[in-house]
This record gives structure tokens, C-alpha cells and sequence, in this order.
């Protein structure tokens, strides 16, 4: 799989969208939350699925916070993470 040249999240084809290309009120991150209060998902994974969707959304934080961002994403550079979806979703 080919990497997002933004975040490094794999992507299903070398044209595709990629997943962390969304605006906040689609951030793949909202159900974790749930996720992690029932066991599923760890702190760790979470950090990346954050760190992935505001490195798309770049305009939202501070050059320090994307700096910390960008180091995140690395260490996941390529690799797939879960997502999980709202109830309801
Ligand atoms: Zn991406």
C-alpha cells in the first residue's frame, strides 16, 4: 500500500482519498472515546488517529502541536490503524 503524503496513513490506491482527510465534524477520531472506555482501543492508538486527521487539518493548530503531530505519525508511518464509527454511524 502506498502512504498518504500528508499523515503516512496507507491508502488503498495510490489515488485514493485519504481516510484522515476530513473536516472536524467527520474526525475518525470521535468514537474513540467509546472505544477506549470499553477496552478496544489503546491511548497510543488513539494519538494516532488525532495525529493523522490534524496534520490534514494543519489551519487548526499551532506549529508546535503539529511539530509533536508530525513525530506521532511517524512511528505509525504506512501502517494501518483501527477506526471505529459512532453508534448510530
Ligand atoms: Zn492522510
Amino acid at each position: 500500500m502506498i502512504p498518504c503524503l500528508t499523515c503516512g496513513a496507507p491508502l488503498e490506491h495510490p489515488t485514493a482519498t485519504c481516510a484522515f482527510d476530513v473536516p472536524g465534524e467527520r474526525a475518525p477520531w470521535r468514537a474513540d472515546y467509546e472505544a477506549m472506555a470499553r477496552g478496544e482501543m489503546s491511548h497510543a492508538e488513539h494519538q494516532v488517529l488525532v495525529a493523522r486527521w490534524a496534520l490534514h487539518n494543519g489551519h487548526l493548530h499551532s506549529e508546535r502541536a503539529l511539530a509533536r503531530l508530525r513525530s506521532i505519525a511517524a512511528l505509525s508511518h504506512g501502517q494501518p490503524v483501527r477506526m471505529f464509527k459512532l453508534a448510530g454511524e
